[in-house]
């Protein structure tokens, strides 16, 4: 088993935000990308779906990734309004976001479906970025580990024992709210995602790369992405202003 640390990933969510103008944001992280910061760290911008192959098209010859948001389990059919992963990797993306707390709210995903679409992702050839994450409530009452564990055996695929899948840990409470977990929290938590996914996926569970997202801002990155296995970081609301999305990948420079 190899103990070399995944190289890490920072991801943008752009989530309902952006219109055309915001090619412009997304030309300053492709411009501010440089060979140092390349050297360090990959880069993913999640755009809405409109704008999916615009960022691809853009980002052609650059080491920063496009992915999705969410996808549906299904290739194709008669699923009004949805995106299907085949989509996704047809116009360029290489990554999609699955069972992101505001899908799992607003859409009452399960993770049973979480599952579905992250299989549906890898078939298409995409690396899925499976979110978990316990409430305020959850982690009041001394269950967010519990909580964790449970999302994380029903949401993530088998086929993670062989094929590329990222984890990202997203408390629903810190998510675009300014408050994130402490150091010690964050620890706690990548460590038992990090043993879960080992016990279950063997090696392939170890080299996983593991996100932590929730209110990730320039002046946090460095504390919150110096935490024993934290591979990177799922950045919400910071990842729409280029400076700010740079800043946070710099701080594996540092
Ligand atoms: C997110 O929505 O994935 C997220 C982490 O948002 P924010 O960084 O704004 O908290």
């Amino acid at each position: 088993m190899t103990t070399e640390r995944p190289r890490p990933l920072v991801a943008g969510n752009w989530k309902m935000n952006g219109t055309r103008a915001a090619t412009k944001t997304f030309a300053a992280i492709l411009e501010g990308c440089d060979a140092a910061l390349r050297s360090k760290v990959d880069l993913l911008v999640c755009p809405p779906a409109t704008l999916t192959y615009v960022f691809a098209v853009a980002a052609v010859g650059t080491p920063v990734k496009v992915g999705g948001q969410d996808c549906h389990a299904a290739t194709h059919g008669a699923h009004t309004g949805d995106v299907s992963a085949t989509m996704l990797a047809d116009v360029g993306a290489s990554y999609v976001i699955v069972g992101h707390s505001e899908r799992r709210t607003d859409h009452r995903e399960t993770d049973e479906t979480v599952k579905a679409k992250a299989r549906a992702a890898i078939a298409a050839g995409l690396t899925p970025i499976v979110c978990v994450g316990e409430t305020r409530e959850e982690r009041d009452a001394g269950r967010a580990l519990a909580v964790v564990g449970a999302q994380l055996a029903g949401s993530m695929p088998e086929e993670a024992a062989r094929e590329p899948v990222v984890v990202a840990y997203e408390p629903v409470w810190a998510i675009g709210t300014g408050l994130t977990p402490t150091v010690a929290d964050v620890a706690e938590m990548h460590g038992f995602i990090r043993q879960s996914l080992v016990d279950r996926f063997g090696a392939a569970g170890r080299n996983m790369r593991l996100l932590y997202g929730g209110s990730v801002k320039p002046g946090n990155a460095r504390e919150l992405l110096g935490v024993a296995e934290v591979d990177g970081a799922l950045v919400g609301g910071a990842s729409l202003v280029a400076e700010d999305f740079l800043a946070i990948a710099r701080a594996y420079m540092e």
